[in-house]
């Protein structure tokens, strides 16, 4: 495999090759093709079970930014983690790779002095990063702009859903703001004990499953 054949951009390519990848990862190689669809037909959701290391966080910033139009300046893609160090990892990741792209980003978590709630007047990003709690409340108070979101992210499923019992029904919360066609839903977690599996299959109605 090789990141020449998803359909890149030549933009996305020069942010990989300034990166230093080379050849896809496994999981990046078993997820872009499925994310990406076959030609004529949509791509599809995943559920994806993908340790630390093995590539997951640039195969869903690869797919979020392969996605993006960036001459909509409106959100078109939200990253949920358990974390707001998380957050801010892979909004560095998604900046480094999208860095020819002219990417804009927003962190969403609470209480930095880059909430949005804090900062209104920050430029409309295409990229939301944030944990649940603060995406959706950000969300209900329509305070973030979901209408033309087309891409979920969730990492760390099994963390977010282990960390608070609320974490789960914000997910959900989330969910119901966005709309249900065009919507992929980029589900990735380490372990799928019941309860995941269930949360997953019960968020995306039909999804692809891969394992690495
Ligand atoms: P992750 O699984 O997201 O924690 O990523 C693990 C590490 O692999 C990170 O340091 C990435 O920069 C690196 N990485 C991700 N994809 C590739 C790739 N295709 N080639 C080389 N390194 C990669």
């Amino acid at each position: 495999e090789n990141f020449t054949n998803f359909g890149f951009s030549e933009a996305l390519l020069q942010g990989i090759y300034e990166v230093g990848y080379v050849k896809p990862s496994k999981v990046q190689a078993a997820a872009l093709p499925i994310i990406a669809g076959k030609p004529g037909e949509p791509g599809q959701s995943i559920m994806a079970q993908a340790q630390n290391g093995s590539g997951k966080t640039a195969a869903f910033t690869l797919a979020v930014l392969s996605m993006l139009r960036i001459q909509d300046d409106w959100p078109q893609a939200i990253v949920v983690c358990p974390t707001r160090e998380l957050a801010k990892q892979n909004q560095q990741v998604m900046k480094n790779l999208g860095t020819a792209l002219e990417v804009k980003t927003q962190l969403v978590c609470p209480s930095g002095p880059d909430d949005p709630e804090r900062c209104p007047s920050n430029p409309r990003s295409h990229v939301l990063i944030g944990t649940p709690g603060k995406l959706s409340d950000l969300a209900k108070k329509r305070i973030i702009d979901c209408r033309g979101v087309k891409t979920l992210v969730l990492d760390e499923a099994d963390v977010m859903l282990s960390e608070s019992n609320q974490m789960g029904s914000q997910i959900h919360q989330i969910r119901r703001m966005l709309q249900d066609d065009p919507l992929q839903v980029l589900f990735f977690s380490a372990t799928f004990p019941d309860d995941v599996r269930k949360f997953g299959t019960g968020l995306i109605p039909s999804s692809k499953g891969i394992k690495v």
